[in-house]
């Protein structure tokens, strides 16, 4: 057996599949009960009548292209936190085995492990560590039970990215003992490669990237789950049957067209010039304690009065992220960056405190 699926649910391992109705789209489909005609108003161009493509070989191959994979690593779900219910599902038994994660970050890890059943174990980094974690300190807070361990790089609400040598020294400590999991939604705004590239040495890293956030697709639901491909066959089996809706399947080619990843990609560079004048804007403000650095699209930001800040914001009709319960972020709020004017009216918002 691969040894990356000996660290998997054994019953999984044994799962027969759901079957769902064969893609065959040259025959005329009176298999999958579906209607005949479509909806009145559908002028969609597949016809939303009818079931997609389950795991869309278009969109896998274009997906693998964008992410530079080959298309049998690549494992399609609505949004990355697809991904993540996924492999808490595929790998942790509830109540045995567990996940590592490191605090503050993002808050789904845990969910996903909660509502699987599975241990949460913590490390915690604070403001001192600029939110990074040693390689050692990972490994001194993995327990045998821990088969996933999630790094967030960039991380989200910190903004900071982990380097690439921590994340190779630990794969490598626990081959054999549990997948790295690297959640690389905010990849494209640190412009640093993707550990993507180390999975022949290192086949239990697994990466997540999503068309959330640099490709202005979050309305559409799109992530990708990038892994060795004996992992992605598993999570293929578990994933539910047509997770892909029609509509963003036609969407997400069409901006990952090659005149569309231009523009995506020229506006991916416009936010990381708002994100330092924005954070030189707000570091000048009195009621800022600190801008945290960020490699990613959002800013983590220390108050004076947390409080009062979040409530001129909203006074402003600006919504930010209060992030005060997360651990070491008693003072912080996040604030993601918006178009010019918006940053404009935040900045002047805020020097009202
Ligand atoms: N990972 C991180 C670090 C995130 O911040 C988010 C969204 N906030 C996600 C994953 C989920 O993104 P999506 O499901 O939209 O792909």
């Amino acid at each position: 057996m691969n040894p990356l699926l000996a660290l998997a649910r054994p019953d999984l391992l044994e799962l027969e599949p759901y079957q769902h109705a064969a893609w065959e789209p040259a025959l005329e489909r009176l298999h999958a009960n579906e209607n005949p005609w479509r909806a009145p108003g559908d002028n969609s161009p597949a016809g939303l009548n009818r079931y997609p493509e389950p795991q869309p070989q278009s969109l896998i191959k274009a997906l693998a292209a964008l992410y530079e994979v080959t298309p049998d690593r690549v494992l399609v779900g609505r949004g990355s936190d697809e991904a993540i219910d996924l492999i808490v599902r595929a790998f942790c038994r509830a109540g045995i085995d567990g996940v590592l994660i490191v605090p503050p970050t993002f808050g789904m890890y845990k969910v996903a492990a909660r509502i699987q059943g599975a241990r949460v174990h913590e490390l915690v980094v604070t403001a001192a560590q600029a939110f990074a974690p040693t390689a050692q300190a990972l490994l001194d807070a993995w327990r045998p039970d821990v088969k996933l361990v999630f790094l967030c790089t960039p991380n989200n609400p910190t903004g900071n990215s982990y380097d690439e040598s921590v994340i190779i020294e630990v794969a490598r400590a626990l081959l054999g003992k549990a997948l790295i999991v690297v959640d690389e939604a905010y990849l494209e705004f640190a412009g640093r490669p993707s550990v993507a590239r180390l999975q022949s040495d290192l086949p239990n890293i697994v990466v997540l990237r999503t068309l959330s956030k640099a490709f202005a697709l979050a309305g559409a639901r799109c992530g990708t789950l990038i892994a060795d491909p004996a992992v992605v066959s598993l999570l293929q089996r578990i994933i539910p049957p047509y997770a892909i809706p029609a509509a963003t399947i036609d969407i997400v080619e069409r901006v990952l067209q090659p005149p569309q990843l231009v523009q995506c990609r020229a506006r991916v560079g416009a936010l990381i010039a708002a994100r330092a004048a924005l954070a030189d804007a707000l570091a000048e403000l009195r009621c800022v304690r600190r801008v945290f650095p960020s490699q990613a699209n959002f800013l983590l930001v220390e108050f004076n009065d947390a409080a009062r800040a979040f409530e001129l914001s909203g006074n402003a009709g600006l919504l930010i992220r209060d992030v005060r319960r997360q651990p070491g972020l008693e003072r912080c709020l996040r604030i993601t960056l918006g178009n010019p004017d918006q940053n404009r009216r935040l900045v002047a918002a805020l020097e009202q405190a």
